[in-house]
């Protein structure tokens, strides 16, 4: 599907709200409104979306959540997923703690290329940030996945002033160990009670000039398929560095994503709360061309730009566990 200069091309798919972490940018431990079981999305019902919108020029999906591993017949429903030949690109975003157990089940359904959540490179701080003493699981499942051979393994760091920007530099170093993509994120204002706060937001700027204190850093170029991450590399390091400025540098031009929310939404922007219902037209039977137009909706109505450093940082209602990340 093209808009204007933009062509969307990848689906993001939330497929359930629910966690085995509490990260205390997502997930609050207490007050969280997950959406009712009823409400969530089967996957009959989600492999059917992804079949209609590859008609619509999607070619990339990325499973995310919540936990996707959380749920249950995740690998069933991988090898469906993959039975769909028109995507060129099927990827995952887990925070890793059931990944040792997964991983070679995911490997053999055709998944190559992994996203792991880690913002600490040390246990105690792991444990404050996801309210979970699980950081040695997590190091399971990310050595496990470089035994199978997933490539690239892309270790995702949401970078917080005061909370765990002291790390910078470490997971820089780990990139020069170890063949590793580490991306670090913005930290966003998505959700009610996700502890956003100015002080504590670190832009990709001000991380850039941190990590060329290291050494310098050769840019690498994206594909088509790629997201907006800004990727560079130090001489000979092995790994890479990826800088995703989704609040201060935006990248709204060369968005090319839709988000499938877990309760059947779909999105053209993290930053606005405009939605399309596809839950109920698929719940009311209605037919592919219906859901292709509807899905059609979704791409016109994507806002050109989120706006957010004009009118200041706001909030999105829905928390990012049900958007998918
Ligand atoms: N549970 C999986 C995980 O953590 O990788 C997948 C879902 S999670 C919502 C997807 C990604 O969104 C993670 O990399 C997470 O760090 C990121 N994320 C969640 N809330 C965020 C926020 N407020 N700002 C920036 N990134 C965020
Ligand atoms: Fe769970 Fe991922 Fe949110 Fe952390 S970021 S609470 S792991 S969904």
């Amino acid at each position: 599907m093209i808009t204007e200069k933009r062509t969307i091309n990848y689906l993001r798919i939330s497929i359930t709200d629910r966690c085995n972490l509490r990260c205390l940018y997502c997930m609050p431990e207490e007050g969280m409104d997950f959406v009712p079981h009823p409400e969530i999305l089967s996957y009959e019902e989600i492999l059917r979306v992804v079949r209609v919108s590859t008609q619509g020029g999607i070619r990339k999906v990325r499973l995310t959540g919540g936990e996707p591993l959380v749920r249950k017949g995740f690998i069933d429903f991988l090898g469906r997923l993959f039975e769909i030949h028109e995507l060129e690109e099927i990827t995952l975003t887990t925070n890793g703690v059931l990944l040792e157990e997964f991983a070679p089940d995911i490997k053999k359904c055709g998944i190559c290329r992994l996203n792991i959540s880690l913002d600490s490179l040390q246990a105690e701080r792991f444990h404050h940030i996801t309210g979970r003493d699980y950081f040695d699981r997590v190091w399971a499942g990310i050595r496990g996945a470089e035994t199978l051979g997933f490539s690239p393994i892309k270790i995702n760091v949401v970078a917080m002033r005061g909370i765990n920007d002291d790390e910078v530099l470490d997971f820089a170093r780990l990139t020069m160990e170890k063949p590793y993509h580490v991306r670090f994120i913005e930290f966003m204002p998505v959700g009610r009670s996700n502890g956003w706060r100015q002080e504590r937001f670190v832009s990709t700027e001000e991380l850039f000039r941190r990590l060329e204190t290291l050494g310098s850093l050769e840019q690498i170029r994206n594909n088509a398929l790629d997201g907006p991450a800004e990727r560079y590399r130090f001489k000979e390091a092995p790994g890479e560095i990826g800088l995703i400025g989704a609040l201060s540098h935006h990248f709204c031009d060369r968005c090319n994503r839709l988000r499938l929310t877990a309760d059947g939404q779909l999105r053209g922007c993290l930053f606005s709360d405009s939605e399309v219902d596809l839950k109920t037209s698929l719940r009311e039977g209605r037919s592919d061309a219906h859901l292709l137009d509807l899905i059609r909706l979704a791409v016109e109505n994507k806002p050109r730009e989120h706006g957010i450093l004009q009118s200041g940082p706001r909030k999105c209602v829905r928390p990012m566990s049900s958007i998918g990340g």
